[in-house]
């Protein structure tokens, strides 16, 4: 099946830059979200990025403009129903999401695929209460989504053939590459980053290494553009530990306790870059490890 026109809901940091790489790559876009300030906010996001994009030489300036007009917005999520392809990008809750597919259900054609970027919920519960499990699936976008070039495919129990090679056609027309994975917790990156993570938190919290030490270790020492604790204050404190919740819970296994350390920074509201403080303190030049 060609896909020609994309809908995605919300407008956040990664319905954003999902909505930027999809209109980039020639697709018609139509963004919604339940805040019209969301959207106003996304396409002033999305006309900078392509702005510095273009004074990198990395797009013309034609494109840009074209990029910008193959992109709309709406409030009404049902506008979003004849699209051929659906990308839901709102807020990790539930039953938010079951929420979406339930007002969107009446209102798709009966082509329509629909897919969602969660990063934590069962892609096979989320297609059960939806009227097409077979064109359910999980389209896992990493942030930002510009840069990064891994698109997780996560087929649901029911997702048929002719779904999944349709969203692998798309990766590849974003120029992007994707990995498939079976519906389990977290999928592969996070299953394998987050308990990597999690243990560097361990090291600290047991006085093995300082962030310094840690951080310097695994990037010199392994070879990784980021230290894991540098890398836990980019992604979010809470995501981190939402995301070992998760692994804990669904694979009830205690190797994916998370740390009391962990848990200590997001009681306190120290959730790495967002709040300017996490491992380290970002209010000042340069950042500061806090421990
Ligand atoms: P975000 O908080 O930046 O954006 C979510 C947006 O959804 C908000 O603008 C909100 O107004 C909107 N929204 C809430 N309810 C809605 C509804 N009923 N209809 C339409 N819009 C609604 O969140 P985000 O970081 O962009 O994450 C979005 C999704 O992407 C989540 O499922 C998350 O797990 C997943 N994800 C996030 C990352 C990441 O690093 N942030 C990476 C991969 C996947």
């Amino acid at each position: 099946m060609e896909i020609g026109s994309i809908g995605i809901v919300g407008a956040g940091q990664m319905g954003n830059g999902i909505a930027h790489v999809c209109a980039l790559a020639g697709y018609d876009v139509l963004l919604t979200d339940v805040r019209q300030e969301a959207l106003d906010q996304a396409m002033d996001l999305i006309g900078r990025n392509l702005d510095r994009q273009v004074s990198r030489d990395k797009i013309s300036a034609a494109d840009r403009d074209a990029t910008m007009g193959r992109i709309r917005t709406t409030l009404a999520v049902t506008d979003l129903g004849p699209c051929d392809l659906i990308i839901e990008a709102a807020t990790e809750r539930e039953e938010v999401k079951h929420a979406i597919f339930a007002e969107l259900g009446p209102a798709l054609a009966d082509h329509t695929i629909l897919t969602s970027n969660t990063s934590s919920i069962s892609i096979t519960r989320l297609a059960s209460r939806t009227d097409r499990p077979e064109r359910f699936m999980g389209f896992h976008f990493m942030n930002p989504v510009p840069v990064m070039q891994l698109v997780e495919l996560i087929r649901g129990i029911a997702t048929d053939e002719a779904t999944y090679a349709a969203c692998q056609s798309v990766v590849a027309r974003l120029e992007k590459t994707s990995a498939t994975a079976e519906d389990f917790p977290a999928f592969i990156v996070n299953r394998i980053l987050m308990p990597m993570i999690n243990e560097a938190v361990y090291v600290l919290y047991e006085g093995v290494g300082t962030v310094t030490s840690i951080d310097t270790s695994l990037k010199l020492g392994a070879n990784h553009p980021m230290g894991p604790l540098e890398l836990a204050d980019f992604i979010g404190l809470d995501t981190c530990l939402a995301i070992m919740n998760v692994l804990h819970d669904g694979l009830a296994d205690t190797k994916y306790r998370p740390c009391p350390l962990l848990t200590k920074y997001v009681e306190a509201g120290w959730l790495g870059r967002k709040t300017q403080r996490g491992f380290y303190d970002y209010r000042g030049d340069t950042p500061v490890p806090t421990r």
